[in-house]
């Protein structure tokens, strides 16, 4: 059903006018069939001599109008991309017309128009996410620039997958002594007591119907708190982003304005609850040098609007913590209301000098000094902790009814344990239980899915993602 060797494209961008459109290609031929259309203004003399990670401007070609247009193209070489394969991202000046045209150039030149959540689809086959994972992308898209896709957010998706390996490492361990009761049948050999293996079965049921029964909906991220990150360039704002992220997901650089996007995370909070965390990189810049970044400026802008509660970032070697009043006012200017925490940034560089004034936070995102103590004050402030406390655990329906069906199925073989005097008694049985536990955790992250499966979940994405 889903074909992965071929090149596919689509515009990612969200639909309608926005500061930029992207569109998008992922597969073998991505680098060659951009490159037949966009040439570098750089240096470099065709877009397969840039090596990965990499931006280039440069001026892409739309042969049915016979125009030029100036942009930006991004290399990502396999693996190191969001589908491990090639992807190559080409970024203009923001119009429904210029994308939908550039796609169709990207198409006559050999590419294949991508269906549903292909690209996703093409992260998941490719080992690069997990299914839950996948399915926590779904949730992001509707809020999700292009950006947040990239780092297909495992905040949630990755704790269900660790609690749910954590419990299936133990009913493997079981269902193996159950199976090998049944060969040693014969022989006397007992390789546990089934009451004390039925009690640590009982304890793994009862500890995932406690997740899916505690367990919240899971939250769609356009509902997430934002909490904005704002400051000078090079204050350390995308540094920031990547270490309470967790994931690199923005493109740092020490060249002051060379983050242009409003690049975004989850971030997971003290007490289980997730924020999405956005780089207002551009905010405040009164004279943009180009489009780029007059739309960088502009996206920054309406992100602080959104904004509670802003994180104001210093850096701590060169600026004094309460001395940038002017971006203080256009921050206030733009969101009244949001709370502004200021962070000293980069205290690593101070050899231990620090006594920052109370109202500051001290964090470096080069060694993760403070961001502990970062989270837990952002929690504070939007009353997380307390809401949202306990194990609860954002789950989809699917991921719920896998849940308690496995639960069922290892309470169903502790029980049957319980009664017998030896494993070898209710072995057959049991095993069957505990492999069907399996299945349900393994159909969770994605380890056992079928086809059909893969086609509902993937088709939940737009076009693009
Ligand atoms: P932004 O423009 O505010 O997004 O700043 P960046 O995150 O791109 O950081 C600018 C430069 O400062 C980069 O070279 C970073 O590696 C560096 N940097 C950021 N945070 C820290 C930090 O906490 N400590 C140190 N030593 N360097 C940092």
């Amino acid at each position: 059903m889903f074909i992965t060797d071929d090149t596919i494209a689509a515009v990612s961008s969200a639909a309608g006018r926005a500061g930029r459109a992207i569109v998008r290609l992922s597969g073998p031929d991505a680098i060659a069939i951009a490159g037949r259309l966009f040439t570098p203004t750089g240096g470099a003399a065709s877009l397969a001599e840039i090596a990965g990670f990499r931006l280039t401007d440069g001026l892409l070609y739309l042969p049915d109008e016979s125009i030029e247009l100036p942009g930006r193209a991004y290399i990502f070489h396999r693996p190191h991309s969001y589908t491990r394969q090639d992807v190559v991202e080409i970024h203009l000046p923001g119009s429904p017309a210029v994308a939908t045209a550039t796609l169709a150039a990207m198409i006559d030149a050999g590419a294949r128009q991508a269906g549903a959540g292909e690209f996703t689809a093409r992260a998941f086959l490719s080992g690069r996410i997990d299914l839950s994972a996948a399915e926590a992308v779904a949730d992001v898209i509707a809020a999700a620039d292009d950006a947040q896709l990239r780092v297909a957010q495992a905040v949630m998706g990755g704790e269900v997958h660790r609690r749910c390996s954590q419990a299936a490492g133990d009913i493997a361990e079981a269902l193996a002594i159950v199976e090998a009761s049944i060969d040693l049948a014969e022989e006397d050999i007992q390789l546990a007591e089934p009451g004390q293996l039925a009690g640590q079965l009982a304890d793994v049921g009862e500890t995932l119907n406690d997740l899916a029964a505690t367990a919240t909906d899971m939250p769609e991220t356009s509902h997430l708190p934002q909490v904005v990150l704002a400051g000078r360039p090079n204050a350390g704002k995308s540094s920031l982003l990547n270490a309470l992220a967790q994931t690199r997901r923005a493109i740092t650089s020490s060249m002051p304005g060379t983050t242009r996007d409003v690049l975004s995370g989850l971030i997971a909070l003290p007490g289980n609850a997730v924020v999405n965390l956005l780089d207002a990189a551009g905010f405040g810049d009164d004279s943009p040098a180009d489009y780029l970044d007059a739309a960088a400026h502009d996206a920054a802008t309406a992100a602080v609007t959104r904004a509670e509660p802003i994180l104001l970032v210093i850096d701590a070697a060169t600026q004094q913590p309460h001395q940038d009043k002017n971006l203080r006012e256009k921050i206030r200017q733009a969101n009244p209301n949001a709370p502004v925490l200021t962070l000293a940034n980069k205290i690593d560089l101070l050899g231990g000098e620090i006594d920052p004034p109370v109202d500051v936070i001290a964090t470096s995102a080069a060694t993760g000094e403070g961001l502990d103590a970062l989270k837990a004050v952002i929690a504070e402030r939007l009353h997380l902790a307390v809401n949202r406390s306990g194990e609860a655990l954002g789950l989809h329906d699917r991921q719920r009814r896998c849940l308690s069906a496995a639960a069922t199925a290892t309470q169903n073989a502790a029980e049957l344990l319980a009664d017998a005097e030896e494993i070898a008694d209710v072995a057959e049985l049991a095993a069957v239980e505990l492999r069907n536990a399996l299945a349900q955790l393994g159909a969770i992250s994605g380890e056992v899915v079928t086809e059909d499966l893969l086609g509902i979940i993937f088709s939940r994405f737009c076009v693009g993602k």
